[in-house]
């Protein structure tokens, strides 16, 4: 164990983690990041981004990562790029593998559960996407699919129909789950198309997507049919496939230490604290917690909001 106490350890360093730690190192807090040893979150695993504000022309995920880490150094945190592997929230100061925090911020984020079929990762960026909100743009005029059947991917497909020319929804059953109210918006769109008891055994391209195989689902369900003129095994061309199946919450190490919501993400469970968690003195902030919005510019809100509630606790707390 180390002689050093931090006044905070930030456990990831995606937007969330590292404007947590812009808050609390010039905040004179002493902090630590353990930022894990794939350091940056999801936008390292982006081109272009153009929704983060104050970017007229648009920047690279990883430079913008870089950037807001540069940014962190320069006020004096320390960082180690290790992933954490055991938390003891038991008793203060807290441990985190071989460190003691006074306080804790988990910033450790979530990752989109791609379908992992042929072809998907190596054309990330190049016609695979997991956020139309960020990647829209680019396909102004094109024929895009969209593979899922929850709010998120009823959301995905009526933002893009306002760039493409043709959406199609992709679902491996005969129904979707999304809220009634989303379904009604896709059903009414006259932009979208839909795919029942389908799914995407390949994505195909060479350097960007040019189609996708299609089979029927083994969850197929005698309600639909596929849509009409479907056949199956068919190579159905498209520019663009949006992946919005789910993400999964990085908050296996924090199983039993904090409380988790029923798909595992972290509950936020403060009142004078809003970001703390059950635990006394740990906070959360990004999409370990937050399902909903999941962009990085509210990553960066949530991290701020943590370290001030952070700072104000060990003010009341030390
Ligand atoms: P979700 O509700 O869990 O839906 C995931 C969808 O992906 C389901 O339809 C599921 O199919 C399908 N799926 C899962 N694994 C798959 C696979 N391997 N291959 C093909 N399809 C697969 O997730 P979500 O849509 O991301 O939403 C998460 C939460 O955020 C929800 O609570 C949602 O209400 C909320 N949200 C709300 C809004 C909004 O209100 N505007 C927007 C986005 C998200 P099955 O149906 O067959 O299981």
């Amino acid at each position: 164990m180390s002689d050093t106490v931090y006044d905070v350890i930030i456990i990831g360093s995606g937007p969330a983690g590292l404007t947590a730690g812009i808050y609390t190192s010039r905040a004179n807090l002493k902090t630590l990041m353990i930022a894990g040893s794939k350091w940056g979150g999801q936008l390292m695993l982006t081109t272009d981004v153009e929704n983060f504000p104050g970017f007229p022309e648009g920047i690279q995920g990883p430079d913008l990562m870089t950037d807001m880490r540069k940014q962190m150094e320069r006020f004096g945190v320390e960082i180690k790029d290790e992933d954490v592997t055991g938390v003891d929230f038991e008793k203060r100061p807290f441990k985190v593998d071989g460190y003691e925090g006074k306080s804790i911020i988990v910033a450790t984020g979530a990752a989109t559960q791609w379908l992992n079929v042929s072809g998907e990762q190596e054309l990330i960026g190049r016609g695979v996407s997991s956020c139309a909100s960020c990647d829209a743009p680019f396909f102004k005029g094109k024929k895009v699919i969209v593979v899922g059947g929850g709010d998120a991917a009823m959301e995905e497909a009526l933002v893009l129909t306002k760039f493409a020319d043709e959406v199609t929804i992709v679902h491996r059953r005969g129904e979707f789950r999304a809220s009634q109210i989303m379904q009604e918006r896709v059903k009414n769109n006259p932009k979208i198309k839909i795919m029942w008891n389908t799914q995407i055994t390949e994505v195909i391209g060479k350097d960007k997507v040019e189609s996708v195989r299609l089979v029927t689902s083994p969850l197929a369900s005698p309600l639909q049919n596929f849509g009409e003129g479907k056949e199956r095994g068919e190579v159905f061309p498209c520019d663009g496939v949006f992946v919005a199946v789910g993400h999964k919450p990085a908050s296996k190490i924090f199983e039993g230490k904090v409380d988790l919501d029923e798909k595992d993400y972290i509950k936020r469970q403060g009142e004078k604290y809003q970001t703390m968690s059950n635990v006394e003195g740990v906070f959360v902030a990004g999409d370990v917690h937050d399902y909903h919005y999941r962009q990085a510019i509210t990553a960066a809100g949530y991290g701020c909001e943590a370290a001030l509630d952070a700072e104000r606790w060990l003010s009341e707390n030390n």
